[in-house]
């Protein structure tokens, strides 16, 4: 596993547990929203080799609840799955974020994963405009689709910043969703922290749809706005 961060400590990274993340180095999308920019690179060195954090983890044990892979983007990993079940048998849970972009890959770790939370960056067929990437929205969307089938708890969440999601973006996507049987979801504002995109930092509003915030609120059995 290639290590380009941690957070030894936080209480919102896991629904209801204590937890440590580890940010994974590397990723291939390149969101012009993203707040970890130095996490993209696939060629950078990692901050941490993988003997450091098992002894970090170590150090916590009857601390913390659980481990949080991050990114980045966990299942670019080639050793994800051997490093789950290392941070299992130290009696950790395991919680992953992903962006989804390796179906297979996240296909084959969900059944040691005890929680997951996908960004859904936008519909499904209009995925490029944010990750810039062409047909990242199919990856995703078979990846939502495993998630939804493994039966593992999860949240499908969105990062709105007002000039790249509409009201009917929003809508259009919340429908996609639905329409795969999705029950969980939160929708968190664009942050400006780390993104290194100053026009998007100078022209978000930020502002819900009050309207949509109720449809949503009725359509999924949980709804969440995530302000921090
Ligand atoms: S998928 Fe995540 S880590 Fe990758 S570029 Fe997009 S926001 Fe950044």
């Amino acid at each position: 596993m290639r290590i380009g961060g941690i957070v030894p400590f936080t209480t919102i990274d896991y629904p209801g547990a204590l937890a440590a993340v580890l940010f994974c180095q590397g990723c291939p999308w390149r969101c012009s929203y993203c707040h970890n920019p130095q996490l993209q690179s696939c060629l950078k060195p990692e901050a941490y080799d993988w003997a450091h954090i098992i002894s970090f983890l170590k150090m916590r044990q009857g601390f913390l609840d659980a481990v949080v892979l991050s990114g980045g983007e966990p299942t670019q990993q080639s050793d994800l799955v051997e490093s789950v079940r290392e941070i299992r048998t130290l009696g950790f849970k395991v919680g992953l974020h992903t962006a989804g972009m390796n179906s297979e890959a996240l296909k084959a770790v969900l059944p040691l994963i005890d929680w997951v939370g996908m960004d859904i960056k936008a519909p499904f067929d209009d995925y490029e405009r944010i990750t810039r990437i062409p047909q990242s929205g199919e990856a995703a969307k078979k990846s939502a689709k495993y998630i939804l089938e493994s039966g593992v708890a999860y949240e499908f969440r969105t990062t709105v910043h007002s000039e790249l999601l509409s009201k009917s973006d929003l809508k259009r996507l919340s429908d996609q969703l639905l329409a795969m049987g999705a029950k969980h979801y939160t929708l968190q504002p664009f942050r400006s922290q780390g993104c290194e995109n100053s026009n998007l930092s100078a022209s978000y509003l930020h502002a819900w749809d009050e309207e949509l915030l109720d449809e949503l609120k009725k359509s999924f059995q949980t709804f969440l706005i995530r302000e921090s």
